[in-house]
């Protein structure tokens, strides 16, 4: 009988690490900007000291509030300008599942939650990369179960 194990986002969190580019609600659009660059992300999770996730900030916000407002914007705080309404995800979630929330919702990045706190990030290109070794594995599976 052939069947396997889905791939979750723990297994993605134990290869690529638990580390989480993160920012203050009272750091300025400016400062996600040089975090956004010098940590080569595309997204900042904005929490405080305790971990608790308060929102999420973009390349796509930073794009929207200059193309709306200009540069002069830029020192307005992050709390202003990011997404408060953060969807999570869990260690024990499929990444079949959070690659149809994200597709849903239309954002690229999903941080994990354990008891409200920050554990982790997963972004559609780690999904991405999860689901095509998923795939790999599943069709070496099966070519090895109708050869056996
Ligand atoms: P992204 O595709 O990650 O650049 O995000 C696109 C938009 O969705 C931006 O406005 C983000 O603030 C927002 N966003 C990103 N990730 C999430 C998430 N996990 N939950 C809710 N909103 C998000």
């Amino acid at each position: 009988h052939y069947r396997e194990k889905s791939m979750i986002v723990r297994h993605i969190l134990d290869s690529k690490g638990r580390d989480v580019a993160t920012i203050a609600p009272t750091a300025s659009v400016q400062d996600a900007i040089q975090a956004l660059g010098s940590r080569r992300v595309g997204a900042l999770v904005v929490s405080d000291a305790g971990k608790a996730i308060l929102g999420i900030i973009s390349e796509r916000d930073v794009v929207k509030l200059i193309a709306g407002s200009g540069v002069g914007a830029l020192d307005q705080p992050v709390s202003a300008h990011m997404t408060a309404r953060v969807v999570t995800c869990a260690l024990d979630d499929t990444i079949q599942s959070v690659m149809e929330r994200m597709t849903a919702g239309r954002f690229r990045h999903m941080p994990v939650s354990v008891d409200d706190k920050l554990a982790g990030i997963v972004s559609i290109g780690d999904v991405v990369k999860g689901r095509l070794d998923e795939m790999a594995q599943e069709s070496q599976a099966l070519r090895q179960y109708i050869t056996n």
